[in-house]
């Protein structure tokens, strides 16, 4: 175990609703939603003015609609928000060459590999004072920086005083930290896991501790509750690891006994391909591949695939492909294990503009191929005569765009007809 705090995390506040704030000024300090705008939409981010009204990621757009209809809802640019991360990034990466990205908007840093000395309470806080302002400085954003003896308590330190937060948890004050919290707070503890716990009347990090080993690993598995035993005592020694870029991702579940039942087979399809998504959402990618994975009651591992003509990061396609690739498995006899998985992960940013909508990619999983750029709201656009904007609001006849860039103040609004040839969708940031 490590004896200072030299393990920082960072963490960029509600990072794709802070970046449309900084390059829509109108929007500053208004409630704004990115996510999914299509009929099974989900939120990527809100802003903290939306989480007032009880807005979060993962939700249903419509939910997000119902508790907070004055928001502005915006389907996300990732070119913008993939260049805010990787100037943060790489001021991270001049701090210390040990730096692990954990999604698009956060990292680990390794301060033990950075030169800089002392590593005690206050020389790691100047260190997350001093990021925390170049950050601001070079991309606009604040950030969230918790710092301590290890991966646990770093990220648990950071999400502590956020937004624009910096905590340093001095060694030895770990488990005092720990034990008020509810089980959630542990990275890893899911939903399943952290009911299977209530189950054994164990919500806080306290009462978690007083499980003997034995105990949890009969409860969650081998693998699962001896790293939660360790967890739940703050002994966590994983080094930070530069981590390669992902080329798949997916979730798995081995349910209890076998399951014949194929609407429950179904549901958890769609919950699967929804947290997938989003996910892979989250880290700024979209997928061509859609994989299901059966294991059958006699052990047998079926898996299907399916890819698409182009990339989707729609929650609905994703799930709607998933149940036709189940359905192709006879799983009458009863299924161990399902997993739903995406590969041929793109970055999504090289042409903001081409968001394939629903129905497009619908078309395509038809077998269509013809695909039509959209007017997404919130996508840049640049008018040869009233310069950059983006798109308020769309229709095959017309589009509002409030004119105005992160340089400028809050901007007039235009209501254009869609075929102005002045008007171009632009795949350039705005200076
Ligand atoms: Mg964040």
């Amino acid at each position: 175990m490590r004896d200072e705090p030299s393990i920082l995390h960072l963490d960029l506040d509600a990072f794709f609703a802070a970046v449309e704030q900084r390059d829509k000024p109108s929007l500053r300090g208004r409630p704004v939603v990115v996510g999914g705008l299509g009929p099974r939409g989900v939120v990527s981010t809100a802003s903290y003015e939306a989480r007032v009204y009880g807005v979060h990621s993962a939700m249903s757009m419509g939910e997000a609609r119902r508790r907070c209809p004055q928001a502005a809802f915006l389907a996300p640019r990732f070119a913008a928000y993939r260049e805010a991360s990787g100037i943060a990034m790489d001021l991270l990466r001049l701090l210390s060459p040990r730096v692990e990205q954990l999604s698009i908007d956060e990292a680990y840093v390794d301060l033990a590999e950075s030169g800089r000395r002392p590593l005690d309470r206050d020389g790691v806080a100047a260190v997350g004072a001093e990021v925390k302002r170049r950050i601001h400085g070079a991309t606009g954003l604040t950030a969230s920086v918790g710092a301590g003896t290890s991966k646990l308590i770093a990220k648990i330190a950071s999400d502590l005083r956020k937004p624009d937060g910096l905590v340093v948890v001095p060694p030895g004050d770990e488990r005092d930290l720990l034990r008020p919290m509810q089980v959630t707070r542990i990275p890893g503890v899911g939903k399943a896991t952290a009911d299977r716990l209530a189950g054994a009347g164990v919500r806080t990090i306290a009462e978690l501790e007083r499980l003997s080993s034995g105990e949890l690993t009969g409860l969650l598995g081998t693998a699962h509750g001896g790293g939660l035993y360790r967890l739940a005592r703050a002994e966590d020694d994983r080094i930070v690891t530069p981590e390669r870029e992902s080329k798949s991702i997916s979730v798995e579940d081995t349910f209890d006994r076998d399951v014949t039942d194929p609407a429950f087979l179904r549901s958890t399809s769609d919950r699967m391909a929804a947290k997938v998504t989003e996910r892979m959402v989250h880290a700024g990618l979209a997928a061509r591949t859609v994989t299901v994975k059966v294991r059958l009651f006699d052990f047998s591992t079926h898996t299907r695939s399916y890819t698409l003509p182009a990339a989707t990061d729609e929650p609905s396609v994703v799930a709607r492909i998933a149940r036709q690739l189940l359905g192709e498995v006879d799983t009458s006899d009863g299924v161990r294990l399902l997993g739903v998985g995406v590969a041929g992960l793109v970055a999504y940013g090289a042409q903001p503009e081409l968001w394939l909508d629903e129905t497009t990619v619908a078309d395509a999983t038809a077998e269509e191929t013809a695909t039509v750029p959209r007017l997404s709201t919130g996508a840049d656009v640049e008018h040869a005569e009233h310069g950059h904007g983006w798109v308020v609001q769309a229709d095959a006849a017309r589009v509002v765009v409030r004119f105005e860039t992160r340089a400028t103040g809050p901007g007039r609004t235009l209501t254009l007809r869609r075929d102005d040839p002045a008007l171009t969708v632009s795949s350039a940031l705005p200076a």
